[in-house]
C-alpha cells in the first residue's frame, strides 16, 4: 500500500481559529523557514503572492521537523494542538 493511501485515513480534526503553528510575520523568509516550504511532508508551508512563507496547518501530521528546524529562532510558534484536535492517526 502506498504511503499517500495510509496517510489518507487519517482523520484530521481542525481546531477553528486557533491554529497550533504561527509563522513570524516576516518581510523576507529566513532560509529555514523557505526550506519549509520543500520538506513539510504535509505541505503546509507556501510561498505566497508577496514572497513570504505561510502555514495553512490543516492537515499537519504533527511530524515535528518545522519545530526543530525554525522553532528555536523564533520563526514559528508551535504547540500541540489542543485535545481532541489535530491529527488522529489510524494504525492498521
Ligand atoms: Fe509540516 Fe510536520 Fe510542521 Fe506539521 S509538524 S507543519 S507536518 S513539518
Amino acid at each position: 500500500e502506498r504511503i499517500e493511501d495510509k496517510l489518507y485515513q487519517n482523520r484530521y480534526l481542525v481546531d477553528t481559529g486557533r491554529p497550533h503553528i504561527t509563522v513570524r510575520p516576516h518581510r523576507s523568509p529566513s532560509p529555514s523557514l523557505l526550506a519549509l516550504t520543500q520538506i513539510c511532508p504535509a505541505k503546509c508551508y507556501e510561498v505566497n503572492e508577496i514572497g513570504q512563507v505561510a502555514i495553512v496547518s490543516d492537515g499537519c501530521l504533527e511530524c515535528g521537523t518545522c519545530r526543530v528546524l525554525c522553532e528555536a529562532s523564533g520563526d514559528i510558534k508551535w504547540n500541540y494542538p489542543r485535545g481532541g484536535f489535530g491529527v488522529l492517526f489510524k494504525f492498521g
